[in-house]
């Protein structure tokens, strides 16, 4: 059976973005978007050890584990690389991750944030092997990955991994044919393969929510009978495309969740018009300054300093363009480290720029990472 089938809803509660920053004076609000949550006929939590230092399992346990049957509710927690250094440790936090939760079994175990260089530290310590045996000690239903990269990376993780049940992607109508996210070729692989997405930053870490003003006169422009707020059309462009299981939103109280579950009770998908109309949001962002990066890694391979020049540009874009989602985090515990150099330890060489297609300055452009991640 998939885990499909044990979800209700289409809509996921992402739980990074906890009110009360997931301590104990935000339990009452978030015990309230529990109760609608599941009342409103949803069941998918996502959360990770590392999401609010921790305190976002504990909030769970205490406020839908403590008060809801196990039965109704579906979990998703993660194995993080930050939280573990060798292979005999990852028995021990996955164990800790149930005992935080007050749980018996996770229903999704998700090996987290993998992209070419994170995959090679989950190899090295057999780390989706340790996952198996997890899921064979019945501790958790299922398994599967969060993934940041290219979808050539994704074919070949699938491919040495064919037991993943899952993928979790970053999927909405900014990052769609971007080439640092490329959020419609990741879905494309996982479709073919018959895998189903989870869609992780369908608002882009709530840039789609408060857009830039030229950006809001484009969607003001759209057909919108229903009335779907920023968030609702950004939802539902992620729902419209069927093989996205579930759509995590990351709702910090309970008026976004009422504004997300009245937008995804019944996520009739776009309409061509109304896609189009969001595609044409995607040329307000490249004339605030997007990076025409395509992702394309020619620039990476000579790099003296290993450092993964693509991805930092799509920190950039985050931050410049998006004004949040969590560029940051997504710097310092993925792209820097293990041998892999920050923005800063760029010497200027200039071998990546004559690789460049796209004529990109990329040592400029570090410069503003640095300033901005290191
Ligand atoms: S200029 Fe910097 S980023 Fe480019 S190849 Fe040289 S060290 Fe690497
Ligand atoms: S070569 Fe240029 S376009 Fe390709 S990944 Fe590097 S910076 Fe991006």
């Amino acid at each position: 059976m998939s885990w499909v089938d044990e979800t209700r809803g289409r809509l996921g509660f992402g739980c990074m973005r906890l009110p009360g920053g997931g301590g104990s004076a935000g339990y009452r609000e978030m015990e309230r978007m529990v109760d609608a949550f599941l009342a409103a006929g949803f069941n998918y939590f996502d959360t990770a050890h590392v999401y609010h230092g921790g305190k976002s399992e504990t909030a769970l346990r205490e406020c839908l584990v403590k008060r809801h049957p196990r039965e109704s509710f579906f979990i998703a927690d993660k194995l993080s690389t930050e939280n573990w250094r060798r292979e005999g440790e990852i028995d021990a936090l996955l164990d800790a991750e149930l005992d935080a939760l007050g749980v018996d079994y996770l229903d999704m175990l998700l090996m987290h944030a993998q992209n070419a260089s994170t995959y090679e530290k989950y190899q090295r310590a057999h780390a989706y092997e340790h996952a198996a045996a997890f899921k064979a000690a019945g501790k958790t239903r299922h398994v599967g990955i969060s993934f940041h990269d290219t979808p050539d990376v994704l074919e070949r993780i699938l491919d040495e991994h064919p037991e993943i049940e899952a993928v979790q992607i970053q999927f909405n109508y900014a990052d769609f044919e971007n080439g640092a996210v490329q959020s419609l070729g990741c879905y494309e692989v996982c479709e073919r393969r018959k895998i189903p997405c989870i869609v992780m930053e369908p608002l882009k870490g709530g840039g789609l929510v408060n857009l830039p003003a030229a950006a809001q006169d484009v969607v003001d422009g759209i057909p919108n009978p229903e009335g779907l707020s920023n968030a609702g059309l950004a939802l539902r462009f992620a729902a419209s495309y069927p093989n996205n299981a579930i759509v995590l939103s990351g709702m910090g109280d309970s008026a976004q969740m009422a504004d997300n579950i009245a937008s995804m009770r019944d996520p009739e998908p776009l309409t061509d018009e109304q896609k189009e109309g969001l595609g044409r949001i995607r040329d307000v962002f490249r004339e605030l300054g997007m990076v025409e990066c395509t992702s394309c890694h020619y620039c990476t391979d000579g790099c003296p300093k290993q450092i993964m020049i693509p991805e930092m540009l799509g920190c950039l874009n985050s931050q410049r363009v998006f004004g949040g989602w969590n560029p940051g985090w997504y710097y310092s515990n993925s792209l820097v480290g293990e041998g892999r150099g920050r923005a800063r330890d760029c010497i200027g060489c200039g071998l990546c720029e004559r690789a460049c297609p796209q004529k990109l300055p990329i040592r400029d452009l570090l410069e503003e990472v640095s300033a901005a991640f290191d």
